[in-house]
């Protein structure tokens, strides 16, 4: 029925490309088998540059938010004082999971949209008179497409008090930004298989420190399939603790041959090069941007239509005319703005098809003529910066 192919730009799942499907479709084999071994010895090492990290990457077969959950609950004890940041759905997450298990649990609200101000965080902290064990963030909050600088953060919070754990949701941006757990002073970053990463979802990724993967045998806080002891020590004998998604980690393999392929440094700008066009794509069409340029994450960008009623007929007829899938807003955000993901499998052209229908169907609907408008202004970036 459609003459559209079908483009998914939703800020996950995202497109998984043909290498990957390929890989993910070939026949099973045991997981207690040295061919699996072969894999997932593949799979932990060779997530590694994409996460900035010296030891491999442990990989779970659950979503996201199991991570998000499993760094907690094995960095901070249940008496310990944690602070969470809270910029989006996501950071509240984060809350949740901590309200679950913990009682001094200290939230820095930052105003969905915007990024976290270092110094006011670092006031915050000062002001809270007790000894935080670890502060928990988003690196890209996928509800309002701010990228938070995660290196300052970092920074700041080292040289406040390098005692503290810095654990980092880094779910939707992980394989599209630079991050160097070192550089960064990141001990825990966090992510999943199906935003930037592109492959289908079900697993979950946890890059550590030596520093933390100490603390992960002391805590003593109850966890079984989320202890990460279990995973670590799993992970020296290329294997896991539990049956394992055999299909996905060699899916990893595949994704980690793609991006070597390209070259990370070329994937990183890629998104960069994607998120400045759109930027400006969307603002020619007079739709109005949440988040500030210098703060905005190149894997999602959420707009603001001019009226809830333009924001649903664009939603509606991106998926009824032209097979395009966009995401609206969360939490408050829900009917107030409209998010276009850009991650993984994705070239600018990709995206030019979401401007080009988001032309017409403005031109139609505001009765006014943006053929072209946000088109040029997509094309002159792309033809600058790649
Ligand atoms: C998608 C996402 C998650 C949660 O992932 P699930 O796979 O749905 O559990 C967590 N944090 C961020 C920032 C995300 O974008």
């Amino acid at each position: 029925m459609h003459y559209y192919q079908p483009l998914l730009l939703t800020p996950g799942p995202t497109p998984v490309p043909d290498e990957i499907m390929s890989q993910i479709q070939l026949p099973m084999v045991g997981h207690r088998s040295s061919d699996f071994e072969t894999i997932a010895e593949n799979a932990y090492s060779g997530l590694k540059p994409i996460f900035g990290a010296q030891n491999d990457v442990l990989i779970l077969t659950s979503s996201g938010t199991s991570v998000l959950e499993a760094s907690m609950l094995n960095i901070a004890n249940l008496e310990d004082h944690i602070v969470i940041i809270v910029s989006g759905a996501f950071g509240n997450r984060f809350k949740q999971i901590a309200e679950t298990y913990y009682k001094n649990v200290h939230i820095y609200d930052v105003t969905w949209g915007e990024s976290v101000d270092i110094n006011s965080f670092l006031d915050y902290l000062k002001s809270l008179n007790v000894k935080v064990t670890a502060i928990f963030t988003q690196f890209c909050e996928t509800s309002t497409g701010v990228l938070h600088p995660i290196h300052e953060l970092g920074q700041t919070i080292k040289s406040y008090d390098s005692d503290i754990y810095f654990v980092v949701d880094g779910v939707s941006c992980i394989g599209a930004v630079d991050v160097d757990l070192v550089k960064d002073h990141i001990d825990v970053l966090v992510s999943g298989s199906q935003k930037a990463i592109m492959l289908p979802p079900g697993l979950a990724f946890v890059a550590y420190n030596n520093r933390a993967k100490s603390r992960f045998n002391e805590v003593t806080t109850p966890r079984f399939y989320l202890d990460l002891n279990k995973y670590v020590d799993a992970s020296t004998k290329h294997s896991t603790p539990f049956t394992p998604n055999v299909s996905l980690f060699r899916g990893v393999n595949a994704y980690v041959d793609l991006v070597k392929h390209e070259g990370l440094n070329h994937v990183i700008q890629r998104h960069y090069m994607i998120r400045d066009a759109l930027r400006v794509a969307l603002k020619a069409l007079d739709l109005k941007l949440l988040v500030k340029d210098d703060v905005a994450s190149p894997t999602v960008t959420a707009f603001i239509p001019n009226s809830k009623d333009e924001l649903a007929l664009i939603k509606n007829q991106l998926k009824s005319r032209f097979n395009i899938t966009i995401a609206g807003g969360q939490g408050h955000l829900k009917g107030e703005i409209l998010r276009i993901g850009h991650m993984g499998k994705v070239s600018p052209f990709d995206i030019l098809s979401v401007v080009s229908a988001l032309e017409l169907i403005l031109t139609e609907y505001r009765n006014a003529n943006y053929i072209g408008k946000g088109v040029t202004k997509f094309m002159e970036v792309i033809q600058h910066e790649s």
